[in-house]
């Protein structure tokens, strides 16, 4: 069984910084790896599916999901999906067997009304400015809490590798005629346009 709490030490380190995400993302990582029995990827026997986007709280996530898994940026088997979402797919690549853990939505709510938020990154306090009392008793509690009160566990499932691997939809971006794949098209009016599109499209409104 692989122990969270074991990797946060390693995962301060590459983190740098004390916050409750980066253990949440340990914790969702571990229970991932326990329900697929397998171990830390040391190639590239893991694949990491986090759902995160860009620019948004708990972001830290990524790099206990990172420290704990073995699925990292530089060996590439780890991929932001882009949702601004909390979930984690870990996925066995020698088996195809797959599982979804996600940080129960009121479990985050809850910790986004602690001091470390409301006090100081709230008001723009850099992480590593926040007193350790302050910080200390939120990483516990990512570890000491009961398993079904932090997590939503799905079952294990067979990913599909050859469907989820390569996508050939496309579509032509209606304002910047650029290609865009499929699935990350956005729709603004009656025009179909590509990320940046759109959010220059809203900012302009
Ligand atoms: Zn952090
Ligand atoms: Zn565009």
């Amino acid at each position: 069984m692989v122990d969270p709490k074991a990797f946060l030490e390693s995962g301060l380190e590459l983190h740098g910084h004390k916050c409750p995400a980066m253990p949440l993302g340990l914790r969702a990582g571990a229970i991932a790896m326990n329900r697929l029995g397998v171990g830390r990827s040391g190639a590239k026997t893991l694949l990491a599916l986090v759902e995160l986007g860009d620019d948004h709280c708990a972001h830290c996530f990524g790099d206990g999901v990172q420290t704990v898994t073995g699925c990292t940026f530089g060996k590439g088997n780890i991929k932001q999906l882009g949702y601004g979402k909390f979930g984690l797919t870990l996925v066995d690549k020698r088996t195809g067997r797959a599982v979804r853990v996600v940080p129960k939505g009121e479990a985050q709510m809850q910790t986004k009304k602690t001091p470390f938020f409301t006090e100081y990154r709230m008001k723009g306090v850099p992480p590593t400015e926040v007193p350790e009392e302050v910080v200390d008793p939120l990483i516990e509690q990512v570890f000491s809490s009961p398993e079904d009160a932090m997590f939503t566990v799905g079952e294990v499932f067979d990913y599909d590798m050859a469907t989820k691997e390569e996508d050939f939809s496309s579509f032509v971006c209606e304002r910047c005629g650029e290609m865009v794949v499929e699935r990350y098209g956005r729709v603004v009016g009656d025009a179909r346009v590509c990320i940046p599109c759109q959010e220059t499209m809203l900012a302009s409104r």
